[in-house]
């Protein structure tokens, strides 16, 4: 049977150059790099290479990046530490509607505890106004997040506008740019961020690695306490291999980006224009032209979503129905909501990730296979 991947925002097969590369660090080369003998140098200098390469990927100082254990540890410890070291300027927080549950649960757990909360709204097509942004800030704001992409519908937030508008106003902006590294430039400085996240599995890389970028100067008290590592900023021994993977996925990602993206927006316009032809009663969810090139969300109305991804896994297609979090709930995706859909709508929706390997026939295979998937749900459905 065929086996076609089209998951990619949920994570990413990892590069065989990657695995290559990760290989000596899990066997012979088990230094630990805080040591300052021959072993423990030969970890630290690749681990330096490592952060080289992911500093080079987001036009930061090597300084500025320190390692996670990925995407969700980077987003927690960027509000959590903006907040609890600028407890006396305010408490204020703004951040979107349509984040990654890994800033809007830290957010709202810091709502609990004592934080203002701003959750800005998004329009049809998943945007925050920066208008909004700009009527948000009060005196006490001391930390704004917004994504650079989104997850589920791939739409760009306006970021580098929000930059601006918290440079303005001194307050520091985060950007959880997970989706967007390796898929679209991602520059610290162009953004005008002062922190930001990026994961290595949505690139390719090892899974439960990634970084943090704190820009010099910006107030940050460390989610965990314990030894000097990563300057203080993330105790813990560095986890050398999946730092090692995370370095040679990003030099790659890099060196392909600009013909991937060319290569995945075509297959994403190619399976959109065959399912417009093929089916009736779709709508595509999310910014039409400001979007990630690898990114299809489509809901199809009274065809059951879960429904759906079941029956294309079965004819070997791998794709989701909202954000990998949500899966297996019953809840809508919070995104789907944010941009109107309404409920049942949302939970109607199929998110086509693509990558790297994909081909045209794999497009040409799912574009075979889903209408009479579709027809068949809209038979058993009571809502047709
Ligand atoms: C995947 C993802 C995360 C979480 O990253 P992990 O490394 O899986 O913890 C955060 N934000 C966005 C936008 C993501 O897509």
């Amino acid at each position: 049977m065929r086996s076609i991947y089209l998951d990619h925002n949920a994570t990413t097969p990892t590069r065989p150059e990657v695995v290559q590369a990760m290989l000596p660090f899990l066997g012979p080369v088990y230094g630990n790099a805080s040591s300052i003998h021959a072993f423990g140098r030969e970890a630290r200098v690749a681990v330096e290479e490592a952060r080289d390469a992911v500093a080079v990927g987001i036009g930061a100082d090597p300084a500025e990046v320190f390692f996670t254990s990925g995407g969700t540890e980077s987003d927690n410890a960027a509000l959590t530490g903006v907040v609890r070291s600028s407890s006396g300027r305010g408490n204020h927080i703004i951040t979107s509607a349509v984040e990654h549950h890994a800033v809007l649960h830290t957010a709202r757990f810091l709502a609990q505890s004592g934080c203002r909360l701003t959750v800005l709204p998004v329009d049809a097509h998943g945007q925050v106004d920066p208008d909004d942004v700009r009527r948000a800030f009060s005196d006490d704001t001391v930390l704004i997040s917004v994504m650079h992409a989104n997850n589920e519908i791939g739409t760009l937030q306006p970021v580098a506008q929000i930059g601006a508008l918290a440079r303005e106003r001194g307050v520091p902006f985060h950007v959880d740019a997970v989706q967007a590294f390796g898929k679209i430039d991602v520059n610290v400085d162009a953004l005008g961020c002062d922190l930001l996240s990026v994961s290595a599995h949505k690139i390719h890389g090892p899974k439960g690695v990634g970084a943090l970028y704190i820009r010099r100067g910006t107030p940050f008290s460390p989610l965990l306490h314990g030894g000097s590592h990563e300057a203080g900023r993330r105790p813990g021994t560095e986890n050398v291999p999946g730092i090692v993977g995370f370095g040679k996925a990003t030099e790659w990602v890099l060196r392909e980006r600009v013909d991937q993206a060319i290569h995945l927006n075509a297959l994403t316009g190619a399976l959109w224009v065959g399912l417009c032809d093929r089916i009736d009663r779709i709508r595509r969810n999310g910014h039409p032209v400001e979007r990630l090139p690898n990114t299809l969300n489509v809901s199809f109305y009274a065809a059951e979503g879960e429904s759906l991804i079941l029956s294309l896994d079965l004819e070997g297609v791998a794709a989701s129905s909202g954000s990998a979090c949500t899966s297996g709930t019953e809840e809508p995706s919070h995104v789907l909501m944010e941009i109107g859909l309404d409920p049942r709508l949302a939970q109607s929706s199929v998110r086509f990730s693509f990558g790297r390997d994909n081909t045209m026939e794999d497009v040409d295979y799912v574009l075979e296979i889903l209408p009479s998937i579709v027809q068949r749900l809209r038979d058993m459905s009571v809502l047709v």
